[in-house]
């Protein structure tokens, strides 16, 4: 099975921008500088890439967005999202520490794509060993002749900067990202304008995931038509890094065509631990819906997951097992998002602590019926379309899907006056 992101991660030494060559590094980059960058931008429409941050938006068509030609603004930027916070999620550490060289020509791509002289890796804080790799093959890179100034005699100049976040989930929101770019709080922006015309300091902006980009090389070296290839029964295109966490024996990542499912992935994970049953899971992180063992068969892509009634997200699956409390998970996660707003919309900032309060109670015995009312209410009240961003709503995912899935267990919970699973 092909695994373009992946296959030398084992073998090769990710410091060694020489190893990264050898098995075809920076002929991506070449062929792009082949072309114009509208058809490098064709290539990825071509492709079918879509965003793999956890929304799936079309790489290509929010290119598509960026002013190009003479009376377009001269400055514009290219941002790599690598502020990996969401729960259960920790797939672009992987390639990060794995294949540095692999998402800085990503980003040389995409940033000639754009035409983006100046590009910022946002990084998470937390991923300290991501940090010194990246810093020494951008270095590396440099001394090469690959990024700065005229690269390689074709004209185009490319400076990369490196930035570690100061630690807030909010700051992976891309406009929140942005502003804690230029310095200022991390508040989401209110979009439109969507950074793809007024972004960093004001100007057109691509704010594009670590995974995303890291699948460019590939498809400029190799052409969209492999791309598509690659996930040849699925609606989507290319292959996917997925993971499972969770009381599973062995926890981890892997890189699979576009549509392998759940059940693949947990059986990589050699299934369930010894006596456990697996009750639920989230597909993509903890800011999607529930599902059920029954839906461990469909393929784990954008739209089927979506018509299963959640959302592939990141493809960092959270597995939830039948000795585990769902009460107790789904507040274990709205503590996290409560913990993590950033305090600028009501709903997000009230709604959130709120509803923890009232899960807390449930899940400690003190709850009453009308808790559960409140808590479907919350639901509405920080719903799509309420907030500036998609924090809240993310959370009321697991929250909404576990009050449906679940509804025996809060009932129980009332009931009983105690958790049952601690009984
Ligand atoms: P979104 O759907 O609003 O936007 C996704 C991307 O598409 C953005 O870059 C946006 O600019 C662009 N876009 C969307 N609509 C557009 C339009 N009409 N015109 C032009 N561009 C448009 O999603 P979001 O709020 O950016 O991200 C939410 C996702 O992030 C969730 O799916 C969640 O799973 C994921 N997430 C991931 C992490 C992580 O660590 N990887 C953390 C938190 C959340």
């Amino acid at each position: 099975m092909d695994k373009p992101m992946t296959a030398h991660l084992d073998t090769q030494n990710p410091q060694d921008l020489a190893g990264y060559r050898d098995t075809g590094g920076y002929m991506g980059f070449a062929r792009a500088l082949d072309m114009t960058p509208a058809e490098v931008q064709q290539q990825v429409k071509d492709a079918n890439l879509r965003g793999r941050g956890g929304a799936g938006f079309p790489t290509g068509m929010k290119w598509g967005f960026v002013p190009m030609g003479q009376d377009a603004p001269k400055r514009k930027y290219l941002v790599c999202n690598a502020d990996e916070m969401e729960p259960g999620t920790f797939k672009d550490r992987w390639l990060m520490e794995g294949a540095p060289h692999l998402l800085i020509e990503g980003m040389m791509i995409a940033a000639y794509a754009i035409g983006a002289s100046r590009a910022y890796l946002f990084l998470r804080g937390e991923y300290r060993l991501c940090a010194r790799r990246l810093e020494q093959a951008i270095r590396e890179a440099e001394e090469a002749g690959l990024l700065g100034k005229d690269i390689q005699g074709s004209g185009y100049s490319l400076e990369l900067h490196l930035h570690t976040s100061a630690g807030r989930y909010i700051c992976g929101e891309e406009t929140a990202l942005l502003n804690a770019l230029e310095g200022k709080r991390a508040h989401p922006r209110s979009k439109p304008p969507f950074p793809q015309i007024a972004g960093l300091f004001g100007q057109p902006t691509i704010v594009n995931n670590a995974e995303t980009l890291c699948n460019l090389p590939g498809i400029l070296r190799r052409g969209p038509a492999w791309f598509r290839d690659l996930a040849a029964d699925s609606d989507d295109a290319g292959t996917k890094i997925y993971g499972i966490s969770g009381r599973v024996r062995q926890a981890g990542l892997w890189e699979l065509p576009m549509g392998a499912t759940a059940r693949q992935i947990l059986d990589l994970a050699g299934g369930m631990q010894d006596g456990l049953k697996l009750r639920g899971w989230l597909p993509g992180g903890a800011s999607t819906d529930f599902l059920l063992p029954e839906h461990l068969d469909i393929p784990m892509e954008y739209d089927a997951i979506a018509k299963a009634g959640s959302r592939l997200g990141t493809g960092g699956i959270i597995a939830l097992d039948d000795q585990h409390c769902p009460v107790g998970m789904v507040l274990n996660l709205i503590q996290f998002f409560a913990q993590e707003s950033c305090g600028w919309c009501t709903p997000c900032r009230d709604g959130l602590p709120w509803a923890a309060e009232i899960l807390s109670r449930i899940e400690t015995g003190k709850g009453c019926q009308e808790d559960l009312d409140e808590l479907s209410k919350l639901c509405d009240f920080m719903w799509m379309g309420k907030t500036f961003c998609a924090l809240a709503p993310g959370a009321v995912e697991p929250m909404r899907s576990g009050l449906k899935y679940f509804a025996d267990d809060f009932q129980q919970h009332i009931d009983k006056g105690c958790c049952p699973y601690r009984q």
